[in-house]
């Protein structure tokens, strides 16, 4: 995506107009540029989260159909044959020696070759004897 950062003093990020002296931190010419400007790049964002949320419950959908037919584990480019997209997940974190990821309530370990312990989580109670 083009920011026009070349830009970097003196026009509008919207319009290219010169800007006027002795602002610095002055983007836009106007507000309706700056306006324009943002509607343009929110919308951009908006996208980006509905693609993300989208491969997301794709992933879900994928995982859970996995487990429901009794799969525990996986290798990568068989997962990747399914559309599979390895970048979109919800958690990740390293248990011990393992890379645990997670797709919502969905975890699964990761090899370089294969992914294997899938499993579908109970929702986690916190409870009330044990400290972080
Ligand atoms: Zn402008």
């Amino acid at each position: 995506m083009a920011y026009r950062i070349e830009e970097k003093r003196g026009r509008c990020l919207e319009c290219g107009n010169e800007l006027p002296y002795g602002r610095s931190d002055m983007k836009f010419c106007s507000t309706s540029c700056k306006s324009r400007w943002h509607y343009e790049h929110d919308g951009d964002l908006k996208g980006m989260r509905r693609r993300i949320i989208g491969a997301l419950d794709r992933n879900h959908g994928i995982l859970a159909l996995l487990i429901a037919k009794g799969v525990t584990r996986i290798d990568i480019p068989d997962l990747a044959q399914l559309g599979y997209n390895f970048d979109c997940i919800t958690s990740y974190h390293k248990v011990r020696n393992h890379n645990e990821y997670r797709c919502y309530d969905i975890k699964y370990y990761m090899s370089e070759s294969s992914v294997f312990r899938l499993e579908q989580c109970r929702r986690e109670r916190p409870s009330p004897s044990s400290d972080p």
